[in-house]
């Protein structure tokens, strides 16, 4: 159910963090979704729950770093620039004060699929899990988080127009999984609190 640990080899190099400036709506947004819940802890310690947006038309994203859902407040400390995804070959590059999120595949494949996208949001809510789950798109039970696998259902999932459309899909292989996306990160918020 939870974001425990990393399914991809990561290739990290620590190196400074991000312009504040850049990230002022990312943290204001996850900010946000903390405190409904969206993105926290759960009782046994495990964090839940990412956030990123894009960088350039090549599809390079800053993302919350790995083990920080449990944080109340982000800073430009807890974030990672993911630089490079191979996801044939599972592998995971990054820069920054921490390590990248172990869904970092699931928002590549989603900036590479659809380059308007300037924000992706994954978040952890049973409520909506359980609503929209095969009512909205929703990817293949079979399928868990962090995986190549999650990353070639979500390509798959967003070639089809009508299923892009909705801007949002359920995680089926991931218990309340849920990812949203859209042109700006407040956006992104605004269509998960339509749902
Ligand atoms: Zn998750």
């Amino acid at each position: 159910m939870e974001e425990g640990y990393i399914k991809f080899s990561v290739d990290w190099e620590k190196g400074e963090a991000v312009e504040a400036a850049f990230l002022e709506e990312v943290i204001q947004v996850r900010q946000q979704l903390y405190q409904r819940g969206w993105i926290g802890v759960y009782p046994d310690g495990v964090g839940y729950g990412n956030i990123s947006k894009r960088r350039d038309a090549e599809g390079r994203f800053v993302i919350s770093g790995t083990a920080t859902g449990h944080l109340e407040n982000l800073t430009p400390e807890h974030f990672s620039r993911v630089e490079e995804v191979v996801v044939a070959e599972n592998r995971v590059r990054c820069t920054g004060p921490v390590v990248a999120s172990s869904e970092s595949m699931s928002h590549a494949a989603i900036y590479r699929q659809n380059r308007e996208v300037q924000g992706v949001i994954h978040i952890h809510c049973m409520t909506l899990w359980e609503k929209w789950k095969d009512r909205a798109p929703t990817t293949p039970e079979s399928i868990p988080y962090g995986t190549p696998e999650m990353a070639f259902a979500i390509m798959d999932l967003l070639d089809d127009p009508d299923r892009a459309r909705w801007q949002f899909f359920v995680m089926g292989g991931h218990r309340e999984g849920c990812m949203a996306f859209g042109k700006n990160l407040w956006d992104v918020l605004e269509i998960l609190l339509k749902l």
